[in-house]
C-alpha cells in the first residue's frame, strides 16, 4: 500500500513484543509507548526540511543545518497522550495541540468536543499520534480538521494498525503517510485490534 511505512527495526519489534504482553504493567507499558513513539518518529521525520547555518566550534567555523519546520504534535485523546513525551525528547520545541473527539453512538461518526486551534496555523507539519489505528474514524476526522486549519503536511504515527483503519485513512487522505510498528489481522466486533495489545488507554492510565 502506498504511503504506508512499517518499521522493520529490531528495537521496535522487540519493544512491540513486550508492549503486547498482557503481563506488562502500566509503568513499563508507558515507557514502551514513549520509546516506540520516539523510534517511529525518528523514521517518520527523515524528510523534514533543514536550513544551512554556519556554526563556530571551539576549533573552527563549519557548516551545519537547523530544522526549518515548525512541528505540531496532535495526540488523539486519550491514548495518544502517552506518545507525546517520547517525541518531545527528540523535538523539545514541538507544539502540542489537543483535539477532542468522541464517537456518536447512533451514527458512529466522530464528533468534535474540544478544539482550541488558533485561526492561523502556527506549524508547518503535524504529526497525528494514536497508538491504535483501529477503524480510522478519529484519524480521518483529525486530518480534516488540520487541513481546514491550513496545514497540508500531515503524517500519522501509530503503533498498531488494522487493515480497515489503514484503508479508511488512505482512501480519505492518500497524501498522509502512515507510520506504524506493525499491521495486525483484523478488528473484533467491539472495534479492538486482534491480536493487538488491548485497550491502549486503559493500559497506560491503569484504568482497565
Ligand atoms: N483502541 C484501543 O485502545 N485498542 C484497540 O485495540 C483498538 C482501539
Amino acid at each position: 500500500m502506498n504511503n504506508l511505512y512499517i518499521s522493520s527495526h529490531p528495537l521496535v519489534s522487540h519493544k512491540l513484543t513486550h508492549i503486547r504482553d498482557r503481563r506488562t504493567k502500566s509503568r513499563q507499558f508507558r515507557e514502551l509507548i514513549r520509546e516506540i513513539s520516539a523510534l517511529l518518529t525518528y523514521e517518520a521525520t527523515a524528510d523534514l526540511n533543514t536550513t544551512p547555518r554556519d556554526i563556530e566550534t571551539p576549533m573552527a567555523v563549519t557548516k551545519g543545518v537547523e530544522l526549518r519546520e515548525n512541528i505540531g504534535l496532535v495526540p488523539i485523546l486519550r491514548a495518544g497522550l502517552g506518545m507525546v513525551e517520547g517525541i518531545w525528547w527528540l523535538m523539545p520545541n514541538a507544539e502540542v495541540w489537543h483535539i477532542g473527539l468522541y464517537r456518536d453512538e447512533e451514527t458512529l461518526q466522530p464528533i468534535e468536543y474540544y478544539n482550541k486551534l488558533p485561526v492561523e496555523p502556527t506549524v508547518s507539519v503535524c504529526l497525528i499520534l494514536d497508538p491504535m489505528l483501529a477503524t480510522g474514524g478519529s484519524a480521518v476526522a483529525t486530518v480534516n480538521i488540520l487541513k481546514d486549519w491550513g496545514v497540508n503536511k500531515i503524517k500519522f504515527v501509530g503503533i498498531l494498525g488494522a487493515p480497515a483503519g489503514i484503508q479508511n485513512l488512505q482512501t480519505n487522505h492518500p497524501d498522509v503517510p502512515i507510520h506504524l510498528a506493525a499491521i495486525d489481522d483484523r478488528l473484533n466486533d467491539q472495534g479492538y485490534i486482534i491480536p493487538g495489545l488491548g485497550d491502549a488507554g486503559d493500559r497506560q492510565f491503569g484504568t482497565g
